[in-house]
């Protein structure tokens, strides 16, 4: 797949080692299968997966202080769910800072619109 979209492409394969070689080093970086597809697209979302882990989510809710960022009621760490303040179709990443809580009624309407 990567070879069909790139391979017309003259890359200066030095400079790529060195790039896929410091983002392996790169703790922060969750899906370091993506990091080769990050180096030729520079799209940031093959660095991250859609979903939001445990650690994230409770980054962000500790930020709201469980207060539902739609509704503003307080609820539950485990009654809310991590949704993007951008949009993932927009390009935006799963990172803590892209995340926001949203209790489980208000992301459902969220996600039915
Ligand atoms: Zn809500």
């Amino acid at each position: 797949m990567l070879y069909d979209n790139y391979h017309e492409q003259i890359y200066d394969t030095a400079e790529l080692e060195q790039r896929i070689h410091d983002l392996m080093e790169d703790d922060e970086i969750m899906k370091k299968s993506g990091i080769y597809s990050y180096v030729l697209s520079g799209d940031l979302r093959d660095l991250s997966f859609r979903t939001f882990d445990k650690k994230q989510k409770r980054e962000a809710y500790e930020r709201q202080q469980g207060i539902c960022a739609h509704c503003g009621k307080h609820f539950e760490l485990e009654e809310m769910e991590g949704d993007h303040i951008t949009p993932w179709a927009e390009g935006g990443v799963t990172t803590a800072e892209n995340c926001q809580m949203l209790c489980k009624e208000c992301n459902r309407k969220k996600g039915a619109k």
